[in-house]
């Protein structure tokens, strides 16, 4: 499960996303941004725990911004305690740019931050440069295959080769492994053909409020 945020106003009605971040990210609003979120989507895995589900991982996004933020590792401290989270239970994607721009200072933040027991993976994987050496460095545990190279497997060569290729890499350095922006049971197939057992995309689910999510974990577990 990944959390998304989402924005409709009163006036505009539905705005994007790929609109809004941007924008937040220009006016300075990214860390506060992030932070709602970061809260939001933890208070509400604490509930489904209490309430007696079993909604697994929560993957939060978080920026290089806030990253940057010198009181990022106490703040995220300090929410999860306030919060009743397990650090198990939570999950940050952080990008290839991220860690590249600055992998001296990204060493060190990861490691505090695994060290809390909280999860890392590297979202949008294969977009950024990412150095081989430094990534061995970095206690990252997942890494996300980007939905573009998703889109045209299987039939695009170039795709296949790609994503086949992070499957291999994935495999090698011990990480685990999903493909975003899975949508057809093809696209399913393949990666699985390949050795890539973990998707997420429409195929599976559609973003969705918290209240539908609910349904979807007792339905999901009821399943299991
Ligand atoms: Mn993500």
């Amino acid at each position: 499960m990944e959390a998304l945020v989402r924005w409709h106003t009163p006036t505009e009605g539905f705005i994007s996303p790929a609109v809004f971040i941007p924008v937040a990210e220009d006016a300075g609003l990214i860390d506060k941004l992030g932070r709602f979120v970061f809260e939001e989507a933890v208070a509400q895995l604490v509930n489904w725990y209490a309430s007696g589900l079993n909604p697994g991982k929560i993957a939060i996004n978080v920026s290089p911004i806030e990253l940057q933020k010198t009181d990022f590792v106490d703040i995220l401290v300090e929410k999860l305690q306030l919060l009743g989270c397990r650090p198990e239970w939570v999950e940050l994607e952080i990008t290839e740019g991220y860690t590249m721009r600055h992998p001296e200072d990204a060493i060190e933040l990861l490691d505090k931050i695994h060290a809390l027991g909280v999860k890392l993976s590297i979202d949008d994987f294969g977009t950024g440069y990412s150095s081989l050496s430094y990534l061995k460095r970095l206690p990252i545990h997942k890494i996300k295959i980007d939905q573009s190279f998703i889109r045209d497997i299987p039939g695009d060569a170039n795709d296949e080769a790609i994503v086949n290729v992070i499957i291999a890499l994935a495999q090698t350095m011990h990480f685990d492994l999903i493909a975003e922006g899975v949508e057809t049971a093809t696209q399913r197939d393949f990666l699985l053909d390949h050795g890539c057992l973990n998707m997420q995309g429409y195929f599976y689910a559609r973003p969705m409020p918290a209240n539908e999510m609910t349904a979807f974990i007792k339905n999901f577990d009821s399943r299991a």
